[in-house]
């Protein structure tokens, strides 16, 4: 029977409350704002050891290595996407076979999750990145019902939430494709909507649409965007704390899933070094990094123009690459503070580590003379 002493060992992928014959876990949020599974009816257990066997966290797959690394961009769909737009383009190839996606979306009350679309304007809510982690709901279970109908499925999220499907499913399916991405690691759900709230009290208006990758300001030194304000996005207090690992899953400190461990498919990241590896994609906009994992990724992108690139060039400056990052010395004195804070926002903005001012200055300066070298050239 699961139990979780040790809340770095969950990444709360919910494949033991799939697996489980007797359904007695349930999944339950603390006091972070993250979910964990947890055993409601220890009476209905039957001691099958299935929650465990399953568990990605405790038996991580074998480590992939790429078959080969690409950089794209897609043009029709650039614009809406986080990146380069290989998403909706993979997503479209399975739909246009008769298939379901299933990603992440931000529902109407804000809250992040999982959902299925068959038709592109389901696909299009997918698009762009939450950061916050996605609740999965009964994904798993419905995907499974689709193969076993022997239906195509396409299905999109961390690499901890494709190990644990893969690992929940038990065997490979023909019809099923995975896509994982580079993964910083992923914020509470329960600080995300606490955060809106405060948004909404400090505003005065309800938050009816946000953006997490707004790139009206450029790709790189994107904005957030709620409503119809949008921020460079370490000015914001939400953004800036993920960036700085405060409000990260304790699981995502001791991440052993990411970086070619999930066992998926095709694994997308931005090509952050794109001024290196593929210079003449670098006008701001967005450009994928694409990691073809299997012969099934391969077919996803069958079609879409690819420049080859060196592994090595695609990984670099790519913090979803690197090792975990370190748990922040004052993470736990700041979620113990965020019951209680009365302005949030003010709260959060208190343990952002802000840049030297004259950095600022620099940096600034550097972002603009690029954007104006751009507009000479382009
Ligand atoms: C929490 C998080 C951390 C990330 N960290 C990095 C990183 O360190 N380095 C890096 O290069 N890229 C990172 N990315 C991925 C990157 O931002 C792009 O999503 C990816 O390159 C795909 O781009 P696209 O333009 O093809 O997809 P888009 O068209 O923008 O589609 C977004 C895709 O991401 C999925 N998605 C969005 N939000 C979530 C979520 N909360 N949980 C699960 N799936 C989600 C959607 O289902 C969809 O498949 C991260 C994304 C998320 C959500
Ligand atoms: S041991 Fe079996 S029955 Fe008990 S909680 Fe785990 S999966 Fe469910
Ligand atoms: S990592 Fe997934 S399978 Fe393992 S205990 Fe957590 S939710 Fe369950
Ligand atoms: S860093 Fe690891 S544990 Fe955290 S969301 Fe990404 S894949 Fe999951």
């Amino acid at each position: 029977m699961i139990t979780i002493s040790d809340k770095t060992l969950c990444c709360g992928c919910t494949a033991c409350v799939t697996a489980c014959p007797a359904q007695c876990i349930i999944m339950r949020r603390d006091r972070e704002g993250f979910d964990y599974p947890f055993v409601n009816s220890p009476d209905l257990c039957i001691s099958c050891g299935k929650c465990e066997k399953v568990c990605p966290m405790l038996n991580p797959p074998k480590e992939t290595t790429p078959e080969c690394v690409y950089a794209a961009r897609v043009t029709e769909y650039v614009d809406g996407s986080s990146s380069g737009g290989v998403f909706p383009y993979t997503a479209e190839k399975v739909i246009t076979a008769g298939g379901v996606v299933y990603g992440a979306v931000l529902e109407d009350d804000m809250r992040v999750g999982h959902c299925e679309a068959s038709d592109m304007e389901g696909v299009a809510k997918m698009r762009g990145s939450k950061y916050v982690q996605s609740d999965l709901y009964s994904t798993f279970e419905e995907v499974q019902e689709y193969l076993k109908e022997g239906r195509k499925v396409l299905f999109t999220g961390t690499p901890c939430q494709v190990a644990g499907l893969n690992s929940c499913l038990g065997k490979s399916y023909e019809g099923l494709y995975t896509i994982d991405f580079a993964c910083h690691g992923v914020p509470a759900p329960g600080l995300w909507e606490k955060y809106v709230k405060a948004l909404e009290k400090k505003s005065g208006a309800p938050v009816k649409h946000v953006s997490f990758r707004d790139k009206s300001l450029g790709w790189r030194h994107y904005g957030f965007r709620f409503n119809d304000q949008s921020v460079p996005y370490v000015e914001d207090p939400y953004m800036a704390l993920f960036v700085q690992d405060m409000t990260l899953r304790p699981s995502c400190y001791n991440c052993s899933l990411r970086s070619g461990h999930s066992g998926s498919d095709l694994t997308l990241a931005d090509l952050w070094n794109v001024s290196e590896a593929a210079p003449e994609l670098n006008d701001d906009k967005g450009v994928s990094s694409v990691f073809v994992n299997t012969a099934k990724g391969r077919e996803l992108i069958e079609g879409l123009e690819l420049k080859p690139v060196a592994i090595e060039q695609a990984k670099k400056d790519n913090g979803g690459f690197a090792s975990p990052a370190q748990i922040p010395q004052k993470r736990e004195e700041f979620f113990s503070g965020v019951h209680s804070a009365e302005d949030l926002v003010r709260y959060m903005k208190s343990y952002v580590i802000r840049k030297p001012l004259f950095v600022r200055i620099y940096k600034g300066l550097r972002r603009w003379l690029s954007k104006v070298k751009r507009r000479i050239i382009g």
